[in-house]
């Protein structure tokens, strides 16, 4: 947290939102209280009544990306629905099937999950991107061979905000009947969406990217998918995720879906103008920022920027003392700086790809909160240009 007085501005939305205090108030009861006594396996009246909040969740979630109730799975994370979705499609796919198509610019819990399963002997194509973060159809198509599986790619950048044209890379994968996977995580709560239109067979949600409870996902899955669990156990989630269900998570993700799908078409066109102002007033301030990803293509919250020179974690280390939450590609690591794979990926040399910073917008920025952003962030940089004095 900031030394200073106000609260920090946050524009780290693509980390997490907050929770909204209606999916809080809905989650309560199910934490404390006659409703946290259920356990949705059980068959008294208690178990009943958390099934039926989990059920009623489910068919809200469903709805929010255009499935249907029973294709829902929920998971403890989006990062679960990865695993579950690359992991048990290749576990479930018979012989020959052993390739695995995805991308450099993925999320590590599809990156990582594809390295993994690479190391236990399937075979693993990661497409690259062009210098928007844009992987090109004739890639897909160029990869896609008669063993292969799955193609997984994600629906929008979590880094850059790029936004792929899945549904005609599900189109392809379909046609030589491999499986398409879609990390929906980033899009769910502020694109429209419909699962079926997208045509594809596996789609991953988180709730906390959209105003609900962490911990808390769900793979969306087209029935009759070949699919393995990965985590063993009871016969919880139609067998497909064993775990006695996390009720009160779920029914926040519920109430979080529910309030997405009714304003996110109006929060997405008020946080294009917002996004388009601060890029511009940003460029105005601070010579030689460089923005990074699609305009044409873009998650309407998303703004990701580059200053030569100005490592990413110094950046964001100033902004935070500066009262301002935003996000770094890069991490520390042993003491140097690990450049963003995501701005490598699009073509960024290593000072470039070190220095990205995220902002990302949600349901309470404002234009004036972006304009003291700037002013904040464009003093920072002056300050870290100026020349080091070396005393006498
Ligand atoms: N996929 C994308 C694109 C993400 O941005 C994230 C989280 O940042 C995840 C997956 C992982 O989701 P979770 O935090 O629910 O594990």
């Amino acid at each position: 947290m900031t030394a200073m007085s106000e609260a920090p501005i946050y524009l780290d939305h693509a980390a997490t939102t907050p929770v909204d205090p209606e999916v809080a108030e809905a989650m309560l009861p199910f934490i404390s209280g006659p409703l946290s006594f259920g356990n949705p396996s059980s068959i008294h009246s208690y178990g009943r009544a958390a099934r039926a909040a989990v059920d009623e969740a489910r068919d809200r979630v469903a709805k929010l990306v255009g499935a249907d109730y029973g294709d829902v799975y929920f998971t403890a994370s989006g990062t679960e629905a990865d695993n579950l979705a690359l992991m048990g499609a290749m576990l479930a796919a018979p012989a020959p099937r052993n390739h695995l198509i995805t991308s450099v610019v993925e999320h590590h819990a599809v990156l990582r999950t594809a390295w993994f399963l690479e190391t236990q002997g399937w075979s693993v194509t990661q497409l690259p991107v062009d210098n928007s973060g844009l992987i090109s159809s004739a890639s897909v198509s160029e990869a896609i061979l008669d063993r292969t599986t799955l193609v997984s790619i994600m629906h929008a950048n979590n880094e850059i905000g790029t936004v792929q044209p899945v549904a005609e890379f599900s189109r392809l994968a379909r046609e030589r009947g491999a499986l398409f996977h879609t990390d929906a995580v980033q899009t769910a709560g502020i694109l429209e969406m419909d699962f079926r239109s997208l045509g594809c067979d596996l789609l991953s949600l988180s709730a906390h990217k959209m105003y609900g409870p962490k911990g808390v996902g769900a793979l969306v899955v087209r029935q009759g998918t070949r699919l393995s669990p990965i985590v063993h156990g009871g016969s919880q989630e139609r067998e497909k995720r064993a775990g006695t269900e996390n009720v009160a998570a779920i029914v926040g993700f519920g109430v979080a879906a529910d309030i997405a799908l009714g304003r996110r078409n109006d929060d997405a066109e008020r946080l294009v103008k917002l996004r388009d102002y601060f890029v511009q007033k940003l460029t105005e301030r601070i010579p030689g920022i460089r923005l990074n990803g699609s305009m044409n293509s873009r998650l309407p919250n998303n703004v990701n920027v580059s200053i030569d020179g100005k490592d990413g974690p110094t950046l964001l280390m100033n902004l935070d003392r500066h009262g301002v939450a935003a996000s770094s590609g890069s991490a520390c690591s042993s003491g140097s700086i690990e450049p963003s794979h995501v701005l490598k990926a699009i073509g960024l040399p290593d000072g470039l790809a070190s220095s990205g910073i995220r902002f990302t917008l949600g349901r309470s920025t404002t234009r004036e909160h972006l304009d003291i952003v700037v002013g904040r962030f464009g003093a920072i940089v002056d300050r870290l240009r100026l020349p080091v004095k070396t005393g006498r």
